[in-house]
């Protein structure tokens, strides 16, 4: 997953090919990142993501918004942020002071913080509205959802902090700076100068992955990590909706044919066939809810449904979502998975029901 020959940069901003579940799965159809950022830097070519690098004015606006980290900028790290936030003086993240476009962050990010420092972050809204950045309030309309979902899991778990913004609107020195060309070389300055912010890290650090990972994104281990750290203190743990943060699963057994095409194409491993091979196990602590499962499935045997277990999750407790007894097929001696009625396996019986005149013509003519 961390091949840098798929990397797409501009001097400071990079794309990762290899972390992109839209390029790891060639149906999905992921495009958060097109759809925020305000230059059209993105776009989508022959089904996979390409980036216009010349036009990438290196905002940072879309990296909170990628499911799987594929997006970064060279001098500001997120999740390095978040680690550090509980020992930072100033709890306000202002794209003017602290940190990049609040649009680097998710409420993965957020609860992340909230958790850890015991404090509530101050997220500083009062420069969206007239930031260019901002076209049809794209950005700040991510930044507040992800506010939201984050206070919303907070509160449903009984933590008394959570993320609260500053919405008084600041005198601004120059009104005029919401004009694209200002905007955009303001950014580009900030960014080069090398003591902008404490977190640089090269493009190579912020792409790698730990390799025990299975390539689940560093921003969802992190809340993992804070969740299990903080279970003690929640009111509950069990909860009968997703946050729009986790995914459980659940499998037909009259539907699955034990393919293995969605474990195969998992691309966190949450989803693992039992070691005997006649069953699918699935941990809901690594499932980045990207939806490829329920996609690829032929029969629509596997479906996502609402609810979450916060234990299970944070301490990677998987269960079994469905178990075949294997049998042979009585047509061609192959063992498959019995679902009951005749013992014979569903590639035969296409074949019987696809060439069932050919059968009868055969018989009549005897
Ligand atoms: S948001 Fe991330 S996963 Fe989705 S298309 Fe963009 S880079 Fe790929
Ligand atoms: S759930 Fe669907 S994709 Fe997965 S093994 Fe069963 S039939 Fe195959
Ligand atoms: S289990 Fe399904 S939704 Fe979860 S990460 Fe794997 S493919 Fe995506």
């Amino acid at each position: 997953m961390n091949d840098l020959s798929f990397v797409q940069r501009s001097e400071l901003f990079s794309y990762s090919g290899t972390n992109c579940i839209r390029n790891d799965y060639h149906f999905n159809t992921c495009q958060k990142c097109v759809d925020i950022c305000p230059v059209g830097a993105f776009d989508i070519v022959r089904n996979a993501l390409k980036l216009y690098s010349n036009e990438c004015i290196e905002c940072s606006a879309c990296i909170g918004s990628c499911p799987t980290e594929a997006l970064s900028i060279k001098h500001f790290d997120p999740n390095l942020y978040t680690q550090e936030f509980a020992s930072l003086e100033d709890k306000t993240l202002s794209c003017k002071k602290t940190t990049n476009c609040l649009g680097a962050f998710d409420a993965h990010h957020y609860i992340t913080m909230v958790l850890n420092a015991e404090e509530s972050p101050v997220c500083d809204m009062t420069h969206c509205e007239s930031c260019a950045l901002n076209k049809d309030k794209k950005v700040e309309n991510f930044i507040r959802e992800e506010i939201t979902k984050a206070n919303e899991f907070l509160l449903a778990c009984g933590i008394e902090n959570s993320v609260e913004t500053l919405e008084e609107k600041i005198e601004e020195e120059n009104p005029k700076r919401a004009l694209f060309k200002a905007a955009f070389s303001k950014v580009k300055d900030a960014s080069t100068k090398e003591d902008v912010n404490p977190n640089t890290l090269s493009i190579t650090t912020l792409h790698q992955r730990d390799p025990n990972s299975h390539g689940v994104p560093l921003k969802f281990l992190n809340l993992k990590r804070a969740i299990k750290n903080n279970l003690t203190k929640f009111a509950t743990t069990s909860h009968e909706t997703n946050f729009g943060l986790f995914a459980k699963k659940e499998i037909i057994f009259s539907s699955c044919t034990n393919c293995g095409d969605c474990v195969q194409f998992c691309p966190t491993e949450a989803l693992l066939k039992t070691s005997d091979k006649q069953g699918i196990n699935f941990n809901v602590g690594d499932c980045i809810a990207c939806g490829i499962c329920d996609h690829i499935c032929k029969t629509d045997a596997i479906h996502t449904t609402e609810g979450i277990d916060l234990v299970n999750f944070a301490y990677d407790r998987g269960e079994e979502l469905v178990h075949y007894e294997m049998v042979m097929c009585h047509e061609c001696r192959c063992p498959y998975p019995y679902r009951g009625g005749d013992p014979i396996c569903d590639r035969c019986a296409d074949y019987q029901s696809d060439f069932a005149h050919v059968f009868t013509m055969a018989k009549d003519m005897k």
